[in-house]
């Protein structure tokens, strides 16, 4: 962190800022010259908020120059985190994992067929929302408990691991007992209550980038989740919010790249919530291969004209083995493996 005074700033101003930080222990290195008072803090200054140290009076500018987030950050840790799951399955190595399934769960049979679908054309994890949050009250809210337990079921009876969304820390228990991943959801990110006590779960977490986070505040939500002692952490881009109204969101595939550069973490793409439109996604999705994410995440329907929430966006069972066709082309040239 370096800290620039005002030209007018007094001798006693700027040893007020010092004394502040030393008694922090941090070590002040002094570079001010007869034009400038300015100097660097050296030491572990994530507890700092830059923003705070405007309170002193005489501090004119405050610049980070490492990141807030530790444990998170390519700087803790070199390597790449690969977290292991069961059936062989690893995020955040050569392998393209594909979580595939429903938005909601809306029955057994329904989830059967979804399941059987996507097994056989090469995912390794089924997704389905039992616990839905939804813009309206009055919308089809999820099948809960009940859905938990089928896709638990489900996923046994198909071998394929699964993963839902969590809405609150008080379900912690139970999404331990019939989960592989646990799903922090877009609107969740910053659930800070749920981030630490997820902090303490032995699962994985799959952590959705929120609708306005920047990428800074997403890896601090790892962070949180890590503070607590939890580091396998899946990241997902699902398309922020911009000025666009084409597409649902905005896919922010630069964001693999910059997440990738900044931390060790996995990072897959959730394409159908970012466009909003089932026509965009198999391209979306070779783009995220293309572009180095560690795998993705897709909503299929046996009927997504009739399905109860996010059918627009929903690919056709059939429609995502022709999807996983073209992955495996583009996957093979890339030295990936897809199933
Ligand atoms: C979902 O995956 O079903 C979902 C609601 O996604 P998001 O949290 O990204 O909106
Ligand atoms: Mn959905």
């Amino acid at each position: 962190m370096i800290i620039q005074m005002k030209k007018e700033s007094t001798k006693k101003q700027f040893d007020k800022v010092v004394e502040f930080l030393k008694e922090k222990h941090l070590e002040i290195i002094d570079a001010s010259s007869d034009e400038m008072r300015v100097f660097g803090v050296i030491g572990d200054t994530s507890s700092i908020d830059p923003t705070d140290l405007y309170a002193f009076e005489g501090v004119k500018e405050v610049t980070r120059v490492s990141t807030p987030f530790k444990k998170a950050s390519r700087s803790f840790k070199k390597h790449d985190t690969i977290i292991k799951l069961k059936n062989g399955v690893e995020i955040g190595g050569d392998q393209f994992v594909m979580m595939a399934g429903p938005c909601s769960i809306e029955s057994e049979e329904q989830l059967r067929t979804i399941a059987k679908g996507v097994k056989k054309a090469g995912a390794q994890l089924l997704r389905g929302g039992a616990y839905k949050p939804r813009t309206s009250p009055y919308a089809f809210q999820g099948l809960e408990v009940e859905g938990l337990k089928l896709l638990k079921k489900i996923g046994d009876e198909e071998g394929l691991l699964v993963v839902t969304e969590i809405p609150s820390a008080d379900l912690i228990p139970l999404f331990e007992e019939y989960v592989d991943i646990i799903q922090v959801g877009a609107r969740n990110m910053q659930n800070f209550h749920l981030l630490k006590a997820l902090g303490k779960s032995n699962k994985p977490i799959l952590l959705k980038r929120g609708l306005s986070a920047t990428i800074e505040e997403w890896l601090m939500s790892a962070e949180y989740i890590m503070a607590g002692g939890n580091d396998q952490i899946i990241l997902c881009e699902r398309g922020i919010r911009t000025f666009e109204k084409y597409t649902r969101n905005t896919l922010d595939i630069s964001a693999v790249l910059a997440v990738k550069e900044l931390s060790h973490l996995p990072v897959i793409i959730d394409p159908s919530h970012a466009a909003g439109r089932w026509t965009m996604i198999e391209k979306l999705s070779l783009a995220s291969l293309a572009v180095g994410a560690h795998g993705l995440i897709v909503e299929v329907h046996q009927d997504p004209e009739h399905a109860m929430s996010d059918g627009a966006q929903s690919l056709k069972i059939k429609k995502f083995a022709t999807m996983m066709d073209e992955l495996e082309k583009v996957a093979a040239v890339l030295g990936k493996t897809l199933r």
